[in-house]
């Protein structure tokens, strides 16, 4: 799919905008669709009517939002473009916040409103003050450089919990290339606090997407392998128990996506994943179950709930910035 994406997207322009009122709008897109049987508990998160907004383009590739009031919206990365961008999902406006940005591409908050950033280019966990001053936080395991840190989620202990597939070190548009130190692909947990991290799970593939249930028992990574090896079974959203003591177990698979892959994803305050896929947002009831399905016209790569309220939903779809109002609100808004 990677391929794929890079050719669609070859002869689209680097920068990116806000678009003008007459751009802006619904894009003749097709409206939510709940899975058969289950429309009622669809429409309690999705109200009937509810339509996709197109907010901003015309980006190189669109990654990793976040809500983060501190810096006066949704952060999110135009990863290929080397930047960092804040949009208000109120009215489009659009604001650079880094360049370059080390390839910037996942973002959490952490409890003091500062932005956790994941670095492919830096192959690094940097941490951006709200003075807007960037440090690193960490980038090595065991003395060896990671590939290039993805996504990332922090507990509520303060501690933070990355992936770091191979994705930049395959893709110089990514990050530029480099050598993989690591033996492998693996989820970290880095504490701030003592500076120390574990590799916590091993056996997650190309783990990717990041990020807890509200009450923070289960810890949920996607695996996006397929996106690197067509034909792989990597397309899968896995769980895993997290322990008081910072470990992992119980390892299973929560979903399998199709089609495409489960890139990023969110959680409301039930406990209902929305998962980006080849063909949109799919949204997964705590049990794994598909509830329906919120199509967009290009492929989505990430997603996260905030906006005053913590009920809009932004989407970043390759190029695209799109929104939506659902009847439900993010698990972990600061
Ligand atoms: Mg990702």
């Amino acid at each position: 799919m990677e391929l794929s994406r890079r050719a669609v997207m070859a002869g689209l322009a680097a920068v990116g905008c806000p678009l003008t009122p007459s751009q802006a709008g619904q894009d003749g897109l097709a409206p939510p669709k709940p899975a058969a049987g289950r429309v009622e508990r669809f429409d309690a998160l999705v109200p009937r009517g509810a339509r996709l907004r197109r907010l901003a383009g015309g980006y190189a590739w669109c990654e990793g939002p976040v809500w983060a009031p501190a810096f006066g919206g949704f952060v999110f990365s135009d990863v290929k473009a080397n930047r960092e961008h804040v949009i208000d999902p109120a009215t489009g406006t659009v604001r650079t916040l880094r360049e370059p940005s080390g390839f910037a591409n996942g973002h959490a908050v952490d409890r003091a409103g500062r932005l956790v950033v994941c670095e492919h280019g830096g192959r690094r966990v940097s941490l951006t003050g709200k003075d807007g001053v960037n440090r690193m936080l960490v980038e090595s395991y065991q003395g060896r450089r990671f590939n290039s840190p993805n996504d990332v989620a922090v507990k509520s202990d303060g501690t933070i919990w990355f992936t770091d597939p191979v994705f930049g070190l395959k893709s110089p548009a990514e990050g530029g290339g480099g050598r993989m130190e690591l033996p492998g692909a693996f989820v970290y947990r880095f504490d701030p606090a003592t500076g120390g991290i574990d590799a916590v799970a091993k056996e997650a593939g190309q783990p990717n997407g990041i990020a807890f249930s509200p009450d923070e028992s289960v810890l949920y990574v996607s695996d996006t392998a397929r996106s690197l090896e067509q034909g792989s079974n990597g397309h899968a959203i896995l769980a895993y128990d997290v322990g008081a003591d910072g470990k992992l177990s119980g390892r299973r698979v929560f979903a399998e996506i199709d089609p495409g892959v489960p890139d990023g994803f969110a959680l409301d305050v039930k406990g209902n994943l929305f998962t980006s896929a080849g063909d949109g947002v799919h949204i997964l009831s705590p049990e794994g179950e598909e509830l329906g399905r919120i199509p967009t016209p290009r492929t989505a790569a990430n997603l996260a709930f905030g906006g005053v309220h913590g009920s809009t939903l932004l989407i970043c779809a390759m190029d695209t910035v799109y929104s939506m109002e659902l009847a439900t609100r993010g698990a972990a808004i600061i």
